[in-house]
């Protein structure tokens, strides 16, 4: 009886697994099947490729590669680019899938799991000019730890380091040091690429720049990043980590204009929006506890719009007495409402990998993994009040569904070479509404609540003419695309029908659809 079972279980399993394997290969051409790798090509199992962090998009991709070397990405993308234009196959690189709006997902196509490739070696230069060339799929996190063994970390960071290498370099990479360092495509000397007819090119300020410029900030458009030579400087061991509060924005916005202006300053600034919260020292994003938490757990917004600037300085341990009085220093010049100053002292680690503690504490709930109908928008600096009186006062009722940061950055410290599209000014203002959704709610915390929104939010800037730019920007027709990019639309597409003339590559952005002879037009 025993064995019986046994022989039914083992044959409804192969029979499944044959139908599995059938269905799948019976859409996959033959000769993917046969390339010789030093990695591989998974056909089944794929299922997280057709996931990511926005949780709104699903595609499922006919296969997998997990390559175990740069060859294995130019044999996969070479080969698709011979079958020609009538193979409807597509490559998407896939970082960590953080991406909000299926940016790294490949319909019936392949997705490349860049993760294999990040585990190969990081090689450090350490001179006049100290530098890191890392894997596309190395995460930040890990490139923090790894150049820490030297005393040293790259410049430039994202709030949050679990974040693939590829990936910010594709969109930008922004935090509260972007003011002073740029954001991370300006922190990057060389490349490695594989273009979308599977050529390998190394390209630097100094060779191939066009195709350097195009790949940073290139939404995936170009090529895979399979190699980056990161900059680095010296690494702090701690932070002074501080929060103010303002009820009023333009004293807020003053403050944080001044501060990213000042000689001496923070090393790290940015903003968020409080209003109706109960806890105004935490939310999902951070863990800030503050030296005088007693104090600040008995602070209540009173159903009030406020202001809080976010504030970190690095210090050594020796250096902790002029750091605490160039603080002092600073604080003095800022009109915060005065007894709303909270500090902690925490690691340098500890204070960059801050939205990972919260990221674990969410997943132990599961509500790591619920919709993120997230909106970032760049403002110009002109136009910053006009927004912030419509959209914190008017169009947003609570923020208990997410964090809203707003921080200004002084866009002539950025490379105004690379592809990414800012607005038209010198200072502007990065507004990122992160919310999350509660699944099957109706009310104020639903996706579609804050999807209409984030739609109520780009229409105003749209009538109100603010000159307003998404940042991981998100359109489905071209001729937004065309719109979002402005007069840097025919440089864009140029540079696709050089570098990805089949339009191959990143087609979870929906930018090209069809195949390009040239400037933009399409053949199909
Ligand atoms: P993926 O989502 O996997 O890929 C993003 C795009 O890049 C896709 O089009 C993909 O095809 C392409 N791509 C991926 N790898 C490569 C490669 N090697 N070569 C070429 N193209 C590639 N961003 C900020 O700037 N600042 C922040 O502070 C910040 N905080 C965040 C916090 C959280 C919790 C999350 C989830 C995201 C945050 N982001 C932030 C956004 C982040 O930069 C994007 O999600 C970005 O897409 C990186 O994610 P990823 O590495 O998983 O890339």
């Amino acid at each position: 009886m025993k064995y019986l079972f046994v022989k039914v279980f083992m044959v409804l399993f192969l029979t499944s697994l044959a139908i599995k394997l059938n269905l799948c290969f019976s859409s996959i051409p033959l000769s993917l099947r046969t390339v010789v790798l030093d990695g591989h090509l998974s056909f089944v199992d794929n299922e997280f490729a057709a996931k990511d962090f926005g949780n709104q998009y699903r595609y499922s991709p006919l296969a997998v590669l997990h390559p175990k070397s740069v060859s294995d990405i130019s044999t996969i993308t070479k080969h698709i680019w011979q079958m020609g234009p009538n193979s409807e196959l597509k490559i998407a690189a896939r970082g960590r899938g953080h991406s909000l709006h299926g940016q790294s997902q490949a319909n019936r196509g392949i997705v490349i799991s860049m993760e294999s490739l990040g585990r190969q070696k990081m090689q450090f230069h350490i001179g006049s000019t100290c530098y890191v060339d890392v894997s596309g799929g190395a995460l930040w996190i890990n490139i923090l730890h790894e150049s820490l063994k030297y005393g040293l970390t790259p410049k430039s960071w994202t709030d949050y380091l679990h974040l693939s290498v590829g990936g910010t370099l594709s969109n930008a990479g922004i935090s509260g040091q972007a003011f002073r360092h740029g954001p991370q495509i300006n922190n990057v000397h060389q490349l490695e690429v594989v273009t979308g007819k599977g050529e390998v090119v190394n390209c630097s300020e100094s060779q191939n720049t066009d195709l350097f410029h195009g790949v940073l900030g290139g939404l995936g458009q170009f090529g895979v990043i399979t190699r980056a030579r990161i900059s680095l400087q010296p690494a702090p061991h701690m932070v002074k980590w501080i929060r103010v509060l303002y009820s009023d924005f333009s004293t807020f916005s003053k403050d944080q204009e001044y501060l990213i202006s000042a000689e001496k300053t923070f090393d790290y600034i940015e903003g968020l929006i409080i209003k109706n919260k109960e806890n105004i020292m935490n939310d999902w994003r951070s863990n800030f506890t503050p030296q005088d938490s007693v104090r600040a757990s008995q602070f209540r917004s009173d159903g009030k719009l406020l202001f809080c600037l976010e504030l970190a300085k690095n210090f050594n341990t020796e250096e902790r007495d002029l750091t605490n009085k160039e603080i002092q220093r600073l604080l003095s010049q800022l009109s915060y409402i005065s007894f709303t100053l909270f500090t902690t002292e925490v690691s340098y680690v500890e204070f960059l990998d801050r939205v990972h503690t919260s990221e674990l504490k969410l997943q132990s709930k599961g509500l790591w993994e619920v919709p993120h109908p997230w909106l970032n928008l760049f403002i110009p600096k002109s136009k910053i009040n006009k927004f912030a009186e419509e959209a914190f006062g008017n169009l947003l009722k609570d923020t208990n569904n997410g964090p809203i940061l707003v921080y200004p950055v002084n866009k002539s410290k950025w490379n105004n070479k690379t592809s990414l599209v800012l607005p038209d000014e010198d200072l502007i203002y990065l507004v990122a509404f992160l919310s999350h959704a509660v699944p099957l709610s109706n009310g104020s915390d639903s996706l579609d609540h804050i999807l209409k929104r984030n739609k109520q939010i780009l229409d105003f800037c749209e009538t109100a003419h603010l000159g307003v730019k998404q940042y991981l920007p998100h359109y489905n027709r071209q001729e937004d695309w065309m719109h979002h990019f402005g007069p840097k639309w025919e440089v864009f597409a140029k540079r696709k029908s050089t570098y990805d003339p089949l339009a191959l590559l990143a087609p979870g952005q929906r930018i090209f659809r069809n195949v390009l002879v040239n400037m933009g037009h399409s053949i199909e």
